[in-house]
């Protein structure tokens, strides 16, 4: 789990959430579900209702969850003993389940293999300007680093533009690099989406722009970086502020560790040599000694009028690299379609198998044991290949079960596989993942990270609405949740992808009650030696959530047709080339 969980109610967060829309409750029995989403009819009935569906046991869960996260596993880290038990274990099970091996060289096995990178700093980072220097102070004012796989990366007396939010997106008609040439530049750039006024109310979101409040993909820091490299900049700094990226600069200067990363064919020299963070201050005094002034330039920045500006600075670096590589795994195992038509297209589920492995002792405990992040889903996934192994009749597209490692080092096993697929993306369906399960018990809801993105969601409402709940949609969609866990890495590639998440309301419970249980995990256990099976844990909920996710994944592997993103979505034309080839 990348982080946390949300805390708002429904109620409260359809207040805060521009253009949210309250569920409805359940349609009567008999009458179709209302299509939610502009452009996209109802789904026709299914075939096989939710209750004939296979059950999913909660007793099974909670055993396979009891077993990854004890001590023997040592926290499950990748490149360790943990990892080799941890993938036999899960090698094991795939086999007792009747699956077949995932990979088409006939094991369960996809190599991942992965590199860490220590950076430091060779050589301070120093703006010039005529005959003055403007040095910056390492982690007090610029945190950076390079994931060239190589000892040392640099740039040298390189032009500094400022491209304002380094914006790249047709489909809002908005280009900040215009025609500049960035090649060998250093470029500051700003976080999170153009925040574009609505023009009828100044005060809120332009939401057909950038998704108003909801952050796209193109305000995530990772694009900035990935958007820079392919305009070909030397270096990329992001200017820091905490409201618009979300967090203090205090979690920016936990870069410095050891960042992990795949190893790509290139080593990574397809990306700027030097990537990094300016505090805020320090970008004021960057833009003071250009002669600009950074809150003007900020506000130019949100027009698509916007050109980059050349800030006659030079700007040098340089960045030594400690390396180490480890090869770890994805385990994975396959259901084959029924039909001889479908068989070659696939519906993934998704779950990671690592955790944070043996680290700082907290109370005496130094096994970071990862009980619901995420042994959980991982036995989850196990529970429902059950399900669909047994279902009848059998879906007639295939199943992919996919438990990848390296969540917890940036989602770097999802990416190995959405860059190295088994089989081909064009022929995947959907991505389902599930990171962490409610251990609360029976809630009303289901949360959807992202609620609104494809149609995988009106399939997640339909079932919902069969068992007389409902969808609750993400309630801080600004932070961006939906670009940080592994499905999203199916998504970057074009295919749809689902990321749910507990429910809020639990029955019988006040909504405080939930919110000071997800509070207490977030500030005791989450990330610490403590998240471990607790005696109050109650699956019941957990176990519906499953259901769903089981009929969902059933039902797309059985539709007449594969399921498309919602029009504006930005990874839709990714999805539309890829079929049109
Ligand atoms: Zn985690």
């Amino acid at each position: 789990m990348s982080i946390l969980f949300r805390v708002t109610t429904t109620v409260a967060l359809c207040a805060a959430v521009a253009g949210c829309n309250r569920e409805q409750p359940p349609a009567p029995a008999g009458t179709a579900p209302a299509a939610q989403s502009s452009g996209n009819a109802a789904l026709p009935a299914p075939s096989v209702a939710l209750s004939a569906l296979p059950a999913i046991d909660p007793a099974a869960v909670l055993d396979t969850t009891k077993q990854l996260s004890a001590n023997k596993f040592q926290g499950r880290a990748p490149g360790t003993v943990g990892e080799d038990l941890t993938v036999a274990y899960l090698q094991m099970r795939f086999q007792q389940l009747g699956l077949q091996p995932g990979n088409p060289d006939g094991t369960y096995i996809q190599k991942v293999p992965l590199v860490g990178i220590t950076g430091t700093e060779a050589k301070p980072l120093t703006f010039a300007k005529g005959g003055q220097t403007l040095p910056m102070k390492w982690k007090d004012e610029v945190v950076a680093w390079s994931r060239h796989v190589a000892p040392a990366a640099s740039v040298a007396d390189s032009d500094v533009v400022f491209v304002g939010y380094g914006v790249e997106a047709p489909e809002y008609n908005w280009n900040d690099f215009k025609d500049v040439d960035v090649k060998g530049k250093t470029i500051v750039v700003l976080v999170n989406d153009p925040p574009v006024p609505d023009a009828a109310n100044p005060s809120a979101l332009d939401a057909r722009t950038f998704g108003g409040k909801a952050m796209t993909y193109y305000g995530r820091w990772t694009y900035k970086f990935e958007q820079g490299a392919r305009k070909g900049a030397a270096a990329i700094l992001l200017v820091h502020e905490t409201g618009p990226a979300g967090y203090p600069f205090g979690v920016v200067q936990g870069n410095l560790n050891e960042k992990f990363d795949l190893v790509a064919p290139d080593k990574n020299m397809g990306r700027a040599s030097v990537e990094g963070w300016l505090t805020l201050d320090a970008a004021k005094k960057l833009f003071a000694m250009a002669g600009q002034d950074f809150d003007a330039l900020k506000r130019q920045a949100i027009s698509r009028e916007f050109k980059p500006v050349p800030f006659g600075v030079k700007a040098s670096m340089g960045i030594a690299n400690t390396l180490r590589t480890i090869d770890s795994r994805n385990v994975v195992a396959k259901l084959e379609g029924s039909d001889p038509a479908l068989k070659d297209e696939y519906v993934v589920y998704t779950a990671h198998w690592d955790h944070l492995g043996i680290g700082a002792p907290v109370n005496g405990d130094n096994v970071y044991n990862g009980a619901l992040d995420n042994a959980t889903g991982v036995a989850t996934v196990l529970e429902i290949a059950k399900a669909l192994k047994s279902v009848q009749p059998q879906p007639k597209r295939s199943i992919l079960f996919l438990l990848v490692t390296a969540e917890e080092k940036g989602l770097l096993g999802s990416e190995y596989y959405s860059l190295n697929p088994l089989y081909p993306l064009a022929k995947t369906a959907a991505a389902i993942n599930i990171d962490g399960i409610n251990q609360w018990g029976a809630t009303k809801d289901i949360s959807v990270i992202g609620l609104g993105a494809s149609d995988l969601d009106d399939y997640l409402r339909q079932a919902a609405q069969e068992q007389g709940r409902t969808i609750t949609p993400d309630p801080e969609p600004e932070k961006g949740f939906y670009y940080r866990s592994d499905h999203f890495n199916f998504a970057k590639q074009g295919v749809p992808a689902l990321d749910p998440d507990a429910g809020v309301e639990y029955i019988g419970k006040s909504p405080e009650w939930g919110r000071t249980k997800r509070e207490e995990y977030t500030e005791k256990d989450y990330h610490a030696p403590s998240d471990q099976v607790k005696p109050d844990w109650d699956l019941s909920g957990a176990v519906q959530d499953a259901q769903l996710l089981m009929a969902v994944g059933y039902r797309v592997a059985n539709a007449d047709r594969l399921p498309e993103w919602k029009p504006g979505n930005e990874f839709k034309a990714k999805r539309d080339a890829m079929l049109r080839k």
